[in-house]
């Protein structure tokens, strides 16, 4: 396995000092997997004084000294230097009530979770491989180390941490691992809100639409939310899925980004409780839009995401029955609402909608084509679209006799004016505009 000087570096001062040293867990995995690892972790014999000591003169990172782990900064970033060490006692499903150091390395790492993160490597030890991650990794399976029950009671993020490394190396759970992740999905209620929005931020950014179906009844654990929609019929001819398998599409089809993720997922939520039917036997959503955003607001606040990711889903989910048109008037008007990014967002989200439908219609693509060359042209013509680029501001209004909340409204009267093309973007012009209709 290669490591990288600054890696070798921090082994061999160990090594010299008569400790064993190796680089393990994702490291070693992503490297069977011929991947470059992200960054590497080492474990060690060494107790946390004695690696304090080893690395005296280095500038060095205590904060988890107390855990076992030591960090060394190198001009390559921070290697991270952690003790041998066991765990126990998880009385509240989430941490260990104990840590010891322990001097071999099998014993560590007998905690790790997954067989294919359970191993290690050393330039001058070998590989270390007690649970045959290797043999996973090349049959794709993920396993968990030891009894999977006992290893989810534990610590339960391991179920979802479990999905992620499924879905992003394409691993299948062996049966055991997969019944005990579905069996004690329950007990993430016990989790701190952040561990679980940051390992359903990872694993959302990495879902296909199969992943999603496969695994929401684990998600429905950690989002109720999600639990009617499995299976929902819409009664609509405009559908032919179910509303999760309508979900999952338009989720797993939108691009990798955190803020169209996760309004994918959540921009249906509000159809359950506003679902009617008329006298036809087809089902209607009346207002789902706004009550979806309503529960996504609800549903990240309760997992404590960023505030500005929590407005920005809810925005879309608001919007995304709004729809854009291939008109430029009606483009740059929402493009000076809502800004060129949410534009640009809401153009992704409603495209993903019409093709998670499952229903084929080429005068739709046709129309979101058009919107889409729109859309270019006008952020290639860096025109006027909001306050900041009109050629006369605030003083200048002043200067023509205007005071107060008056100055405001006259300068979005005639950003307005520019943006239906009603008056150039230009001084005397505007000027002229806003004098004209102050008399
Ligand atoms: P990533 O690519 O996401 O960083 P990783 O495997 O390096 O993957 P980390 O969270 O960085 O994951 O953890 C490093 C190692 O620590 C893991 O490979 C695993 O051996 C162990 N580990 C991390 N979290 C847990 C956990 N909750 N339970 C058991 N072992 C864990
Ligand atoms: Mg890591």
């Amino acid at each position: 396995m290669f490591l990288p000087d600054y890696v070798l570096e921090c082994i061999n001062a160990l090594e010299r000092s008569g400790f064993a040293a190796y680089a393990v867990g994702g490291c070693v995995r992503d490297a069977c997997l011929g991947l470059t690892p992200q960054d590497y972790d080492l474990c060690t014999s060494a107790l946390p004084e004695q690696t304090e000591a080893v690395f005296s003169d280095r500038r060095l990172i205590l904060a988890g000294k107390k855990h076992g782990t030591v960090g060394v900064v190198t001009g390559a970033g921070v290697v991270e230097i952690t003790t041998f060490r066991t765990e126990g006692d998880y009385a509240d499903n989430r941490h260990p009530g104990w840590v010891k150091f322990v001097p071999d390395i099998e014993s560590d790492l007998a905690r790790r979770d997954f067989t294919v993160n359970a191993m290690a490597y050393s330039p001058y030890r070998g590989f270390a491989d007690p649970f045959g991650g290797r043999a996973d990794l090349e049959s794709r399976t993920l396993r968990a180390v030891g009894c999977a029950d006992a290893r989810f009671r534990e610590d339960s993020l391991r179920i979802l941490r479990g999905l992620r490394f499924s879905v992003k190396y394409r691993l299948t759970v062996e049966d055991e691992t997969l019944k005990a992740m579905f069996d004690l999905a329950h007990l993430m209620e016990n989790l701190a809100r952040e561990r679980v929005f940051d390992e359903l931020c990872k694993l959302l950014l990495l879902a296909d639409a199969r992943d999603l179906l496969r695994f929401v009844p684990i998600l429905a654990a950690v989002i109720p939310e999600l639990k009617p929609m499995i299976g929902f019929d819409q009664r609509s001819p405009y559908h032919a899925y179910d509303l999760f398998t309508h979900t999952a599409q338009v989720t797993g089809s939108l691009p990798a980004q955190l803020p169209l993720r996760w309004a994918g997922l959540l921009h249906d939520t509000g159809k359950i409780a506003t679902f009617t039917i008329d006298e036809n036997g087809r089902g209607h959503f009346y207002g789902h839009a706004s009550v979806s955003a309503e529960i996504a607001d609800r549903v990240l606040r309760r997992l404590k995401a960023p505030n500005q990711l929590r407005e920005q889903v809810c925005f879309l989910i608001g919007k995304h029955m709004t729809p854009l048109a291939p008109d430029k008037k009606l483009l740059r008007r929402r493009i000076a609402q809502y800004g060129m990014e949410n534009v640009l967002l809401l153009f992704q989200i409603q495209q993903s909608d019409f093709g998670g439908k499952g229903t084929h219609d080429s005068e739709e693509n046709h129309w979101f084509q058009r919107i889409d060359t729109l859309l270019q042209a006008i952020q290639e013509e860096d025109s006027c679209l909001s306050l900041k680029d009109l050629a006369v501001n605030g003083r200048d209004l002043m200067a023509l006799g205007y005071s107060g909340r008056e100055i405001g409204e006259k300068l979005q009267q005639l950003l307005e004016l520019v943006i239906d093309e009603a008056v150039p973007n230009a001084k005397d012009a505007l000027l002229n505009a806003a004098k004209k209709e102050s008399i």
